[in-house]
């Protein structure tokens, strides 16, 4: 099978050339002061991703399920009262995260294919009169049904309530992809990864830290050790880390930021706009339907298809990879085989797009499935076609 097909998985994604070679790097002594060059820029352009000046970036060696932990651990106390919305596998294993860590979980349930309810959060926090509520958690950008959040409307009914719990937000797979402002949205704990929108290897939780975070981890009494944040800020300040840094992923940070910002975060934006609405008018042209339940929630980094009825989205996924060595998502949890994911973030462009919606067009009719060859790559081909308005800058 050939591995130079690049995947359609949302995550790990597709590592452009210029990662890779920013990745290979010979070892570097992280006490010696040429460290000290590579980190504080780092962490300082960091902040520009997440759209933040006062608040302080920080990495640890992980994947992205680590940033969650660390968020948590810092900044709560075991009994402390978490309101949090479940509406795919992502949000659901946040959830059961904080229940593992003695959290007392107020989950708003809600359909998956919905986006987190801003006006229920708003109706428990006004109900939480002593303010026993001590975090609210969203899930920005849920990878399992590919909807995307309004952290903005959430925030306003945190404010409306004017109640003082830190707003958390699982950021993973739509930072660098997707517009994402926390200091805007009052986003004290914003939780990313290295392997989604920045294009690297897996191996690094990237998290946004507000001063109020920072401030509740003075008293937080969640055990933590390795992921303390006050550690970390401390030693990052002086231009080091706390124990050894992965240094290829950091090096690799480096430059997957000079190509975020180099390409300007608005056009990378806009590029996975684009790159979204070809699929979303692919699966339309082939009479399918996506998870997400309006479009006001769909996501611009993963699509979530449902197959016909009858139809089996494993088979579907795993027939792609074995006949034509293209990976796509499967579905998860509720979805688990009736729908499948494209995920359309990261290095991708245009082109790249329609030969995994052709792949999956051919791997869909292979398995007998009520699609006309060429549909969806034809509905994708006259958009990316007219809609030429957006010059895209060609990732090097
Ligand atoms: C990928 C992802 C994560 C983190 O998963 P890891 O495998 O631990 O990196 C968390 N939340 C969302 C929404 C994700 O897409």
């Amino acid at each position: 099978m050939s591995t130079q097909n690049p995947v359609f998985i949302p995550g790990p994604t597709n590592i452009p050339e210029r990662l890779r070679h920013a990745m290979n790097v010979p070892t570097m002594d992280h006490r010696a002061p040429n460290f000290v060059k590579v980190l504080e820029p780092l962490l300082a352009d960091l902040k520009k991703i997440f759209k933040t000046k006062s608040g302080t970036v920080i990495t640890f060696p992980s994947s992205g399920t680590g940033g969650w932990e660390a968020a948590l651990t810092n900044t709560l106390s075991p009994g402390d009262k978490v309101l949090v919305s479940r509406f795919g596998m992502f949000s659901q294993r946040w959830i059961e995260m904080c229940e593992r860590l003695g959290l007392e979980v107020d989950v708003i349930e809600c359909a998956w294919g919905d986006g987190a309810p801003a006006a229920e959060y708003g109706k428990r926090l006004a109900a939480d009169t002593y303010h026993k509520i001590k975090a609210v958690l969203v899930t920005h950008n849920e990878t399992a049904t590919g909807v995307t959040s309004d952290i903005a409307a959430v925030r306003k009914e945190m404010d409306a309530a004017e109640h003082p719990a830190l707003l958390y937000v699982d950021a993973v797979s739509s930072l660098g992809s997707m517009d994402f402002r926390m200091d805007e949205w009052g986003v004290d704990l914003a939780v990313s990864g290295s392997q989604k929108g920045f294009m690297l290897a897996t191996g690094m939780a990237i998290l946004g830290v507000s001063p109020k975070a920072f401030i509740a981890a003075e008293t937080a009494e969640c055990p933590r050790c390795f992921f303390d944040i006050r550690d970390m800020a401390g030693a990052n300040a002086k231009g080091n880390f706390p124990y050894t840094p992965p240094l290829p992923l950091l090096m690799g940070l480096r430059e997957s930021v000079n190509m975020l910002l180099e390409e300007g975060l608005d056009q990378v934006f806009a590029r996975h706009h684009r790159l979204a609405e070809g699929v979303r008018r692919a699966v339309d042209a082939w009479g399918l339907r996506l998870c997400a339940n309006k479009p006001e929630w769909y996501s611009d980094s993963v699509s979530a298809i449902y197959v016909p009825d009858g139809f089996d989205s494993n088979e579907l996924v795993n027939h792609a990879f074995e006949a034509y060595g293209v990976s796509f998502g499967v579905g998860l949890g509720k979805v688990a085989g009736k729908a499948f994911r494209i995920g359309h973030l990261g290095m991708l462009t245009d082109t790249l797009v329609l030969s995994g919606l052709a792949t999956i067009e051919m791997a869909m009719k292979d398995l007998g499935y009520p699609i006309t060859l060429g549909s969806g790559v034809a509905a994708a081909q006259e958009y990316y076609r007219h809609d030429k308005h957006i010059a895209l800058k060609k990732a090097s």
